[in-house]
């Protein structure tokens, strides 16, 4: 059956129930498939689309309605200044880790010197990578304990010609060189296990591992938090994503390992996200 860029896009109807975004979406997949962008799609409304091409298109809105995220079903997603490939081994970056890479650069604001940073849980590469382009005279290293995740990160790191990281395959702090660090960053799994959330949404499609942490939710963010304190510099900075419910026991726990200048922020939903914190001991 013969079918035109319009006729194509008159199924984001049927998306409705899955998405807020539904004809948006629907442009993402078509733009995809016939490997344009959304505004040639704009511009050639009545042009014809070939059987085989309908055909995928067909297949992904499919896929769509069971929850799929468009980023995995169209293989990237957009981050800071940059786009990322992403697959369901990798988290899916969100806007909020961009505010993390924010602060993270207040932290480090003009210093052109051999910064050393340590990413934990690196996933897709995203804040690794948004460092690493901040400046050539700082040297990342990013860490994930998933072989794939660090195979996506690796390859996105070369797509974009970003030299100065070096990828580690572990667990947290252990899997870092031994020389001490200006700024350790993370956006670790933090969420419970039976949080009713990961059955929502596109959840259920992303990998588990960087997702949920034992201990409701803590036992990533504790193990930074006290590997941290062993491999900061004096005066440097831990900065962590955390979950909704979770900012006052951070808080807490990062007093009582010796941390000073301790700040709690929120995202730009006004939602408790993210902590930081320096280490004054050397
Ligand atoms: N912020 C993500 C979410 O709630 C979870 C990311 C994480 O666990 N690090 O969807």
């Amino acid at each position: 059956m013969s079918s035109s860029v319009q006729k194509a896009l008159g199924i984001a109807d049927s998306l409705k129930s899955v998405s807020e975004n539904a004809l948006l979406d629907t442009e993402l997949l078509l733009a995809h498939v016939l490997g344009k962008t959304r505004e040639y799609l704009r511009a050639n409304n009545e042009k014809a689309i070939s059987s085989d091409c309908l055909d995928q298109f067909t297949k992904l809105i499919e896929r769509r309605k069971r929850g799929e995220p468009i980023a995995y079903l169209i293989g990237r997603k957009e981050f800071w200044d940059f786009d990322l490939r992403v697959n369901s081994s990798v988290l899916i970056p969100r806007p909020e880790t961009e505010e993390l890479v924010e602060k993270c650069l207040d932290k480090l604001d003009g210093r052109n010197d051999s910064v050393r940073i340590a990413d934990l849980g690196t996933g897709s590469g995203a804040i690794a990578i948004a460092l690493a382009r901040a400046s050539s005279s700082w040297q990342v290293h990013a860490v994930d304990i998933s072989e794939d995740a660090l195979a996506v990160a690796r390859y996105n790191a070369a797509s974009l010609g970003v030299g100065n990281i070096e990828f580690h395959l572990g667990s947290w702090c252990d899997a870092l060189p031994e020389e001490k660090f200006d700024l350790i960053v993370a956006n670790p799994p933090y969420i419970e296990a039976r949080d009713e959330h990961l059955q929502q949404g596109g959840l259920p499609f992303e990998p588990i591992v960087a997702l949920v942490a034992e201990d409701s939710g803590f036992s990533a963010l504790d193990e930074i938090m006290m590997g941290a304190s062993q491999l900061l510099k004096k005066d440097a900075w831990l900065l962590m994503e955390h979950g909704y419910s979770q900012q006052k026991k951070l808080l807490h726990k990062l007093a009582s390992l010796g941390y000073s200048e301790i700040e709690g922020c929120k995202d730009y939903a006004s939602v408790d996200r993210i902590v930081l914190a320096k280490l004054n001991l050397s």
